[in-house]
């Protein structure tokens, strides 16, 4: 009996030579080789008479070897076998290319199934390069006269290869127990795990193998909706201190705003305040596209809690975000009375009201948390560090939160573990989380919002404020550079300011495997070019990730004051940052980015009263990637476009690498809403009757194992 876990090393049968292609393709256990499953099948289920065949057809014969014989053609470019095969209804010519050691196994008197194409060579019929496979007694056959798999291949690692080490493990394999209740199972139609594994690889029929790959693509999907319910569960079992505020106060505040509410900033403040007010912790993500207006929100939770004499943790993912949200607070809370807090890796400052701020040591500012003066602050991952601890945290946002990985967002959640007091001040002995707010501006599709962040509750803001113009998008092509950029020169000299988006910071390095890369635009080459050549009379800096922390901050700062034109930067743009002079977003390689990354692009742009156009500059002149790119013309929102970037280049690109060792079906199955949206109903049927999986040891087991390869805790 092969045991399930067992590593392929130990299967009898399966060389040294083997064990190193297999773990090539990443099989390295028994399990890993069962769930390499099929790509597709070929049907070669119907075996028929000789006499029956047709030209053009692809068939399966089973006959008797009568002759075999190869030789060269005069030119000795080829050599060709040539077989004669005969059944009780008449014979055919098989003939091979360049194999000629076929003649070596297929002896005359040897019973084969051979299955190929029959193909028309003046009056005659012969089979053409078939496969074949010699047929002893009592082995079932694997390659031909049934519904046969097709995999993923590697080198030196063939479809027939893998058949071959397949099926004997299968037929050993042990009785394994199914973890996905029976219930389930019957509910939903699929089948069970033994039958499952068998019909996924060597199927009776195509619906069998289809049932097969639709129970496992469940069973991902099931395991990762426990996963994530089974954590909303648990945070809806914690206390949290309630955030209240009578309405006339929030209606207070509301009017205090620089400008009105759109209706889903309304809503979403709504569903948030509601949160808050309960004693359980809210766990809520608020989506919405860049410049709807997220942090307003944000900073309104945050006001409310200081005024409950909570603290809040807002974290980003980059210094300058940090610093432009700490900007957004202390204007918007002009005039607090608690301490609005940045601290990043290398600053840290307090703004205390009424244009009071001052830079303070680290360990001061630190002193200032812990003892609740500063109420708000604002950080980047330096806020996760062991030496900070509040008073009493009360709300946790983390900006773009799937730049972070869940360990993180846990791990500041944690931080908070902070005695509740009473109104004494004297702590007792209730511990409380703080409520947890999640903001992100990258459409995340649907699919995947009920996925990977399951676990939250959803607040969606889906307009921009009104007083927004539309920004005019063009995709560029090579000719047309020029006037481009003839264009961007009249835009500056009317005071506008220019971003410039490369794919990468430096220049190309040769590459086999993409000989296209060298041709990727560079950050660094770029602004030498568009500083020296092509616009050596305007002001021209460059911006990406290597540069120092104290050069990318002033490099922006500089933009912010208007003090250069262009700004030539890699990707850290992306997010956030807030520049109302910047008129022209122009992005290089456009076609190396997803569309919902460029959506973000263009989102830095059009935030201020001048007209705003966005360029998708590309040297590919596919009319497939012009399609792609012309999609963003028309996408109303970017959720659009996040749907489309999911069908057309898969999940990973809207999953952090904390969520990397997805299984690859589950990666497929991430794209189909139904099927999550059942996995999800009878996760939750589950563990509504039973929340700690007592009734369900051996699911119990699988999902710890499934958490473990999959990078969940
Ligand atoms: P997000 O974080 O969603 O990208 P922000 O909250 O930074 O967006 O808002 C972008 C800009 O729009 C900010 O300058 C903000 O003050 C402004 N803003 C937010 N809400 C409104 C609104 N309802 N009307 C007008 N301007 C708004
Ligand atoms: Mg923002």
């Amino acid at each position: 009996m092969t045991e399930f876990g067992a590593p392929l090393s130990e299967i009898h049968g399966i060389g040294p030579r083997f064990i190193f292609k297999l773990k090539k393709l990443g099989l390295t256990t028994v399990r890993d080789l069962l769930r390499h499953f099929p790509t597709r099948y070929e049907d070669f289920s119907q075996i028929y008479p000789i006499k029956d065949l047709e030209p053009g057809q692809e068939a399966t014969i089973q006959g008797v070897v009568k002759e075999i014989g190869g030789r060269r053609t005069w030119r000795k470019h080829l050599y060709i076998v040539e077989a004669l095969i005969s059944d009780e209804s008449g014979s055919i010519r098989a003939v091979w290319f360049n194999q000629p050691y076929i003649k070596n196994v297929l002896h005359p008197g040897r019973i084969a199934n051979f299955s190929g194409k029959v193909t028309l060579s003046g009056e005659e019929i012969y089979l053409s390069n078939p496969t074949y496979e010699v047929l002893s007694e009592y082995r079932e056959t694997k390659h031909t006269g049934r519904i046969v798999p097709v995999y993923p291949e590697t080198r030196g690692l063939t479809s027939k290869g893998l058949r071959f080490l397949i099926k004997p493990v299968l037929d050993d394999l042990e009785e394994l127990r199914d973890f996905i209740p029976h219930e389930v199972l019957k509910r939903k139609g699929l089948p069970e795990l033994n039958k499952a594994l068998n019909d996924a690889h060597f199927p009776a029929n195509l619906d069998d193998a289809i049932a097969a790959k639709r129970r496992f693509a469940f069973e991902d999907l099931f395991l990762l909706q426990l996963t994530v319910l089974i954590e909303k569960l648990a945070i809806a079992k914690e206390k949290a201190a309630p955030l209240g505020l009578r309405s006339e106060e929030i209606n207070e505040i509301i009017a205090g705003l620089p400008f009105e509410l759109t209706e889903s900033q309304m809503k979403s403040l709504q569903e948030i305040l509601n949160d808050l007010r309960k004693n359980r912790p809210m766990n809520r993500l608020l989506q919405g596209d860049v410049g709807s207006g997220k942090t307003v929100i944000a900073a309104i939770a945050a006001l409310v809690a200081a005024k409950n004499d909570g603290q809040t943790a807002f974290m980003a993912p980059t210094e300058i975000l940090a610093r432009q949200h700490y900007g957004t607070l202390t204007k918007i809370w002009a005039d607090a009375e608690f301490g609005i807090g940045l601290l990043t890796s290398a600053e840290a400052k307090v703004f205390y009201g009424n244009g009071l701020e001052s830079e303070l040591k680290k360990t001061d500012f630190l002193k200032e948390v812990l003892v609740g003066k500063i109420k708000i602050t604002v950080g980047t991952h330096a806020l996760i560090q062991k030496n900070v601890s509040f008073n009493n945290l009360a709300l946790v946002v983390i900006d773009e939160q799937h730049r972070f990985g869940v360990e993180q967002r846990k791990m500041l959640l944690k931080k908070s573990k902070s005695k509740t007091k009473n109104a004494g001040g004297i702590p007792n002995h209730t511990t409380t989380v703080p409520h947890f707010l999640s903001m992100s501006a990258t459409p995340i599709p649907r699919t995947l919002s009920l996925t990977l962040f399951g676990d939250l509750d959803l607040s969606l803001i889906t307009e921009l404020p009104k007083n927004r113009k539309p920004i005019l998008t063009k995709v560029v092509s090579p000719e047309n550079r020029n006037k481009a950029y003839a264009f961007i020169r009249g835009q500056v000299h009317k005071g506008r300011q220019v971003f410039v988006i490369c794919p990468r910071i430096e220049p190309g390095q040769m590459s086999e495997t993409d000989p296209a890369k060298l041709e990727i635009k560079s950050v660094k080459e770029e602004f030498e070019k568009l500083s020296k050549n092509v616009f050596p009379d305007l002001r021209v800096a460059m911006l990406h990730g290597k540069m120092k922390l104290k050069e990318k901050s002033e490099t922006m700062k500089d933009f912010i004051d208007r003090k250069t034109d262009i700004l030539v930067s890699t990707s850290v743009v992306e997010v956030g940052v807030d520049v109302p002079n910047a008129t022209i977003m122009m992005i290089e390689g456009a076609d190396r980015f997803g569309l919902a990354q460029l959506y973000q692009f263009r989102g830095r742009v059009g935030r201020g009263e001048h007209q705003s156009f966005c360029f998708l500059f590309t040297d590919s002149a596919s009319s497939a990637t012009r399609r792609r790119l012309e999609s963003i013309v028309k996408a109303k929102n970017g959720f659009e476009l996040a749907e489309k970037d999911l069908a057309l280049r898969g999940p990973g690109e809207f999953l952090g690498e904390a969520q990397t060792g997805m299984p690859d079906l589950a990666m497929t199955a991430l794209q189909n809403l139904d099927l999550i949206k059942e996995a999800r109903e009878e996760a939750f049927a589950i563990l509504k009757k039973d929340p700690v999986l007592k009734n369900y040891p051996v699911l119990k087991e699988r999902l710890l194992d499934f958490k473990k390869d999959t990078h969940w805790e």
